[in-house]
């Protein structure tokens, strides 16, 4: 389980996040709603320690991990970005290998077959060989996720995985996601897609100016929300 508390974030004079609370059980997911500069991407950010909260605690598994080694805490929380960030040189399993081969000390032939293992769970088997350039966006986030996935993390967390795409592309994408749900990875998933956040998510969490305002199962937040901010975000995006 992931457990934040009272988490607090300023940049200068801009309180970004004004005392969080986040609670993930094992095996859930947990979608963040909320509109543009609410500190969705900031508190994901927090939470997998590229930034330093100025106050409050994380726990993972029931222990803190603010004393632990910010690369330690990046390997039991795998991150999915927007935009996908794979090295262009580099060939689809070569991207994928690079973090356990590092982080994780394994030898290139047992990093190797951890690639292709990751590649035919998200639904690329037979593209190790190839380019990022090669692939269309969907698949590039395919090989993104796989790369988070070889690391075997704890927790996923997705930041607008699906934005940059195009809009074809993000159903697979979102398959993909909703099938690691579906298998009990645990997971964090800033969206926009309400869709998803509605029927895969065990909970939502809505911000706005840096709290969490409104959060509970889905059916509750999306059917009857009790805050006029949430009733008026949702009247925006639904
Ligand atoms: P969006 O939906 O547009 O992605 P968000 O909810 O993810 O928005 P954040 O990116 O977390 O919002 O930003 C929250 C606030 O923090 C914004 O006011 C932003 O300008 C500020 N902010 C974020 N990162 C930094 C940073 N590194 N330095 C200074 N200010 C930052
Ligand atoms: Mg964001």
């Amino acid at each position: 389980s992931l457990t934040g508390r009272d988490l607090h974030l300023s940049f200068g004079a801009n309180k970004v996040l004004r005392g969080v609370d986040l609670q993930v059980d094992s095996g859930t997911t947990t979608t963040v709603i909320g509109p543009s500069g609410s500190g969705k991407s900031t508190l994901l950010r927090v939470l997998n320690r590229l930034h330093e909260p100025d106050c409050g605690d994380i726990l993972l598994d029931g222990r803190s991990i603010l004393k632990e080694n910010p690369d330690r805490v990046r390997q039991r929380i795998g991150m999915v970005f927007q935009h996908f960030n794979l090295f262009p040189h580099k060939t689809v399993a070569e991207n994928i290998m690079l973090g356990p081969r590092k982080l994780r000390g394994l030898s290139k032939a047992q990093a190797r077959e951890l690639a292709l293992q990751q590649l035919d769970r998200v639904g690329l088997a037979g593209k190790a060989d190839s380019r990022p350039g090669q692939l269309s966006g969907g698949q590039q986030q395919r090989v993104a996720i796989a790369r988070a996935l070889a690391m075997e993390p704890e927790v996923m967390f997705f930041d607008e995985a699906t934005s940059a795409l195009d809009p074809e592309l993000v159903k697979g994408v979102l398959a993909l996601m909703t099938d690691l749900a579906r298998a009990g990875m645990t997971m964090v998933v800033v969206t926009h897609e309400m869709a998803f956040a509605r029927s895969v998510s065990d909970s939502v969490l809505f911000m706005d100016r840096g709290a969490v305002v409104e959060t509970g199962a889905p059916q509750e937040l999306f059917d009857s929300p009790k805050t006029v901010r949430l009733q008026q975000f949702l009247s925006q995006v639904l």
